[in-house]
């Protein structure tokens, strides 16, 4: 086995846009994300709408008049 090949491995404090933090391993000291499983829709069941705003009202423009015509 040839030494140096391997990158070191860091405990590595991850920071979320929601304000969790967690410890990791990686080959970086520090990371930001943007989505965590605390906050990613998928654990938090909830949906997040951080830069699709502007597609929901163009579908809801596109298709909220079917909707109003449905009884
Ligand atoms: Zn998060």
């Amino acid at each position: 086995m040839k030494e140096g090949i391997h990158p070191e491995i860091y405990q590595t404090k991850v920071k979320c846009a929601c304000g969790e933090e967690f410890i990791t391993g990686s080959t970086v000291k520090e990371i930001h994300a943007d989505i965590c499983s605390k906050c990613h829709p998928f654990y938090t069941g909830k949906q997040k709408f951080i830069d699709s705003a502007g597609r929901i009202e163009k579908f809801n423009k596109k298709y909220g008049n079917l909707n109003k015509n449905k009884k």
